[in-house]
């Protein structure tokens, strides 16, 4: 047997033997079908020819249109590791690959899931990840959660500090060999063939090997870890690492295990390194989230990524698409953060959450369309992740199956969590005029145009009650409308 390695299944843990015979298929269609980040496209052709190189003459490494094409050229039984979307598992299937069982990327395997989901009324994540210490003993003590509090959020929420960076060590950054050289040239000519990318294809910043992706985590640990807690939350102009790994795009591409993350971050508690509020806040984030929303893919019925509860219709605009539009938005926070998404293909998750996602939310822009902006403009955007999060999440498409709120606010959140306001023609505490924020103004226009639809839920009561005493109501929906989808 063969084994068939994607592109996202580059770790160790996806071969069992020294001496086991490899595939990699590197299909162009895939660039063709849809518009992709350039550094995305560079990470995963890198990572992929930087593995075949570690392999030698086991791996048969292929280079065709699609995949059809390359498994023509193949005449060996292959097998492959179960994949890791909806889509490639139809592939593998219909095809006849013999399919090995686990999900070798992840803690939580999806018959796991299945298995503690049948046993419970809800899903909470709360529950889940309390769930995931116990049977790991992550940061349990006696039985007991460490410091006898299982969530340290409340710790972890600290506004922007006052300053313009977090004065944290820069991430560990990867040297480009002449892999990363072969792989500028040939993107550089699959444009010249019409093949169009998305953003900045500049130096490399995310590890592509496992040597590459241990150095990062290593470094993130040991200088950078200690400080994540209390601005994980924070956005500042100026640092847009502060203090987050910048190690999901390692992650999602098999180089990293989920659980040697976190037991790399427990050790630097246990030895003094790190507070537990900061070791907690990152464990919550990849034992926590990342397996719920991975094992949410796959347990939501199948037509889950087209859900649309709030009945959003809007196309996302052109400018949004291109990432092009970035020096004509006058909106400090929109401006700075889609630089930042054209640069390197990564925001952490607070300005994807309450900046980007929360402007799509209030513009009523399609949740598939949002959900495929993500997955191609983000360098760590796959199916899995992107469309519980920006369906479930983000866009509350799902009708309030994973987040029990739409998660968005008016210019005020935005001017307590960062340094973006300071600087910006728009007002934060103003919703109608010529300076009126498009995030404050676009607050009251979703609440009002989404008023039946959230009606019911106790946790919108207090805003949707504010909106009633909303005086100027008329003249802020008048001046969103004309607004429209203009970039502000
Ligand atoms: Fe963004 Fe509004 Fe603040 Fe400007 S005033 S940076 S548009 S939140």
């Amino acid at each position: 047997m063969r084994r068939w390695l994607f592109g996202d299944q580059l770790g160790p843990q996806y071969l069992e033997r020294p001496d086991q015979l490899v595939l990699m298929i590197e299909s162009k269609a895939v660039f063709r079908r849809r518009r992709y980040h350039r550094a995305k496209a560079h990470l995963i052709l890198s990572a992929m020819r930087h593995r075949a190189a570690e392999l030698g003459d086991r791996c048969l490494y292929l280079q065709t249109e699609t995949y059809a094409e390359g498994l023509a050229q193949v005449d060996e039984a292959l097998d492959v590791v179960q994949p890791t979307s909806h889509a490639a598992d139809r592939f593998v299937r219909d095809r006849g690959i013999s399919v090995l069982p686990g999900d070798r990327s992840f803690a939580t395997t999806r018959e796991d899931f299945a298995q503690y989901a049948a046993s419970r009324k809800g899903l909470l994540l709360e529950d889940f990840y309390r769930w995931q210490r116990r049977r790991f003993g992550v940061l349990m003590e006696g039985g007991e959660p460490a410091g006898g509090r299982w969530n340290f959020d409340a710790d972890n929420r600290e506004p922007a500090p006052r300053r313009a960076t977090l004065g944290v060590e820069m991430p560990w950054w990867p040297t480009e060999d002449a892999i990363d050289a072969g792989v500028r040239l040939d993107l550089d000519r699959w444009e010249t063939e019409g093949i169009a990318f998305l953003g900045e294809d500049g130096p490399r910043w995310s590890a592509a090997t496992r040597d590459e992706a241990l150095r990062a985590l290593d470094q993130f640990v040991a200088h950078r870890l200690a400080h994540f807690g209390p601005h994980e939350d924070a956005m500042l102009s100026a640092d847009p690492w502060m203090a987050h790994s910048g190690l999901s795009a390692a992650l999602n591409l098999g180089l990293l295990h989920p659980l040697e993350c976190v037991q790399a971050a427990e050790k630097s508690y246990q030895a003094g390194e790190a507070d537990l509020a900061s070791v907690e806040g990152y464990t919550r984030q990849v034992l926590g989230w990342r397996e719920y929303i991975w094992s949410v893919y796959w347990h939501a019925p199948d037509d889950y990524a087209l859900s649309n509860a709030m009945q959003a219709r809007g196309e996302v605009p052109a400018w949004w698409w291109d990432l092009d539009a970035v020096g004509e938005l006058e909106a400090n926070c929109l401006s700075g953060i889609m630089r930042d998404v054209r640069t390197r293909g990564w925001v952490h998750h607070i300005p994807r959450l309450m900046v980007l996602s929360s402007y799509t939310l209030q513009r009523g822009w399609d949740p598939a369309q949002v959900t495929a902006w993500f997955q191609q403009a983000f360098i760590d955007g796959y199916p899995w992740v992107m469309i519980p999060n920006v369906v479930g999440m983000s866009q509350h498409a799902d009708g309030g199956l994973m987040a029990t709120k739409p998660y968005t606010s008016g210019g005020a959140y935005i001017d307590r969590m960062s340094d973006y306001c300071g600087g910006c023609r728009y007002d934060p505490k103003k919703r109608v005029g010529p300076d009126a924020c498009p995030f404050t103004a676009g607050y009251w226009s979703f609440l009002s145009e989404n008023r039946s639809r959230l009606q019911g839920n106790n946790r919108m009561a207090q805003p949707l009650a504010g909106l009633k005493r909303l005086a100027d109501l008329p003249e802020v929906l008048a001046q969103e409308k004309a607004r429209g989808d203009t970039p502000p």
